[in-house]
């Protein structure tokens, strides 16, 4: 059972995919619907924009406040439309609040406008560079963290002085409207964060309907369909897309937390996370020590709806075919299952899946699983483990677990990823300071950090002449002698 909009009452009802009981219920958001909150959007932005930017970062301390004091109510629904466990989801708003609070504090340092060298073609120039707000960004965002995802881009947006049109995840329409009604309490006169609700045919709206910018997270193949829509305006986009991603095990890596942090960046939140542990190379000497202890680990985890499971169901039952397809690819071109199997595909929910011996051209090796699953591959040394996790139409993260800190910076530069943990997971996702973004299928442009700032802004160059020149090379009066100097410029500075 899953949310869909309700046709014949043009509503959107989402559902707990523990129960299917019904979470919550909201009106479709049509091409006027979604035109008008972004019409709406550009006046409270107007107002947000001209904001002095410590009454800017003020008004986002509020909100930052209000969330934080709502967080176990927002908890609570975010759980019952994803099914996580409530405090996997109290984590997930700490760390959205976590940016939310840097970006705030950070915006003015990173966009007010500042001197550049005017060089000297220009010396009677004053250059200066500025950071200024788009307008409107529409956001559109997935389901598996509805908060801390979408937040990505709405904080920094919003901190770079733009209003936001959110359209959530139809599986999480509670959880954004939770969001857009908690900026309305924080600051109730000015619309600067609004939520419209739907499908796909929302999302499509919202990026005809205008915005000076789309911010997508979701998946690769739903991407290219919002960058075609946004192609017909020249709307800019930034992608946030799926993952693939791969833990280095090296042989001098300590093991026990090798095989910890393997199975919580594997099977943590049901295996629906962008970044999460998909494939896991381990080098020669210490595979079957590493395979006999994630294995151990994985049957101590259990998902389910009880409150002792580790994680829920699988929050899109759709996707409960992909991993069943998976697996079986696995498993019929030569791969084992060391822990689960087929039958750990339930009607709900999926059990701890470890594949060992998986080909690198099977179907769990080469796209999104999206489940609670991971492949686990015997390579000679780090090179081949950098070359296969790199041989990936993704390249969202990836892992490396060493002892050596200096040696897993090194390699950390080989893998073709946006970011990379070293002895962790996902731990570049707490630093605020620290860009987050893909490349290839895993998408461009980044969220958090001056990059994920800059990221919500139109750059502006100025240059004020001071004072007038002997020499006026942009004027028709310019004199021959004007070019001689030219011409000796070009040698003597740059032809050497
Ligand atoms: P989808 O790509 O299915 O959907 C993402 C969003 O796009 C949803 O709000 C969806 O609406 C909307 N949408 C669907 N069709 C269109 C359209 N034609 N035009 C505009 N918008 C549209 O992704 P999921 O929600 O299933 O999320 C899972 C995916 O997100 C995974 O691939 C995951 O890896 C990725 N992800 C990436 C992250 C990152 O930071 N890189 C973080 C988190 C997830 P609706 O739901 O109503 O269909």
């Amino acid at each position: 059972m899953t949310a869909a909009p309700d046709t014949a009452s043009g509503e959107l009802i989402s559902t707990d995919p523990r129960t299917g009981a019904e979470v919550a219920r909201f009106p479709v958001a049509d091409t006027a619907a979604v035109d008008a909150a972004v019409a709406r959007a550009r006046d409270a932005g107007a107002w947000w924009a001209g904001l002095d930017p410590k009454a800017r970062r003020n008004w986002l301390l509020r909100f930052r406040a209000e969330l934080s004091r709502r967080s176990e109510k927002l908890a609570a629904v975010i759980s019952a439309e994803t099914g996580k466990p409530v405090d996997d989801a109290l984590l997930e708003i700490m760390l959205a609040i976590v940016h939310l609070d840097w970006a705030a504090k950070n915006a003015d340092r990173v966009l007010k406008r500042r001197g550049v060298g005017s060089g000297m073609m220009g010396a009677n120039l004053a250059a200066t560079v500025e950071y200024r707000p788009y307008g409107v960004i529409g956001v559109i965002g997935p389901w598996n963290y509805p908060v801390y995802t979408p937040m990505g881009s709405i904080s920094y947006a919003l901190a770079a002085g733009n209003a936001i049109v959110f359209k959530p995840s139809e599986l999480t329409p509670a959880v954004g409207q939770f969001l857009a009604d908690t900026w309305s309490a924080a600051c109730p006169a000015r619309p600067v964060l609004q939520v419209v609700h739907g499908s796909g045919a929302t999302g499509a709206a919202l990026c005809r309907s205008g915005v000076d910018k789309l911010a997508f997270t979701g998946s690769a193949a739903t991407a290219r369909t919002v960058m075609a829509s946004c192609a017909e305006s020249l709307t800019p986009v930034t992608i946030e897309g799926g993952g693939k991603d791969a833990m280095i095990v090296a042989s001098d890596a300590d093991i026990d937390n090798a095989a910890d942090i393997a199975a919580f960046g594997a099977f943590g939140n049901a295996g629906q996370t962008c970044a999460g542990v998909e494939r896991v190379y381990v080098v020669g000497d210490k595979y079957d020590e590493f395979v006999e202890k994630l294995a151990a680990k994985s049957r101590d985890i259990h998902g389910g709806s009880a409150d002792t499971d580790q994680y829920g169901p699988a929050t899109m039952p759709k996707q409960l075919k992909i991993i069943a397809d998976h697996i079986d690819d696995a498993l019929n071109r030569g791969g084992r299952a060391l822990v689960g199997g087929r039958e750990s595909v339930g009607e709900t929910t999926v059990q701890p899946v470890v594949l060992v011996d998986v080909p690198e051209d099977s179907r769990a090796v080469t796209e999104e699983t999206f489940g609670p699953t991971v492949v686990v591959n015997r390579v000679a040394n780090v090179d081949e483990a950098i070359a296969r996790a790199n041989d990936s139409t993704y390249g969202l993260s990836a892992a490396i677990m060493t002892k050596n800190i200096g040696k897993g910076r090194e390699w950390a530069r080989s893998l073709r990823t946006g970011a990379v943990a070293v002895n962790s997971f996902l731990s570049f996702a707490s630093v605020p300071a620290l860009p987050f973004g893909g490349i290839g299928d895993s998408g461009f442009g980044r969220i958090h950090g001056d990059d994920g700032l800059r990221e919500f802004s139109r750059v502006q160059s100025v240059a004020a002449q001071k004072f007038a020149l002997p020499m006026n090379l942009l004027s028709f009066d310019r004199k021959e002698r004007d070019m001689k100097t030219v011409r000796m410029m070009l040698s003597k500075f740059y032809g050497r």
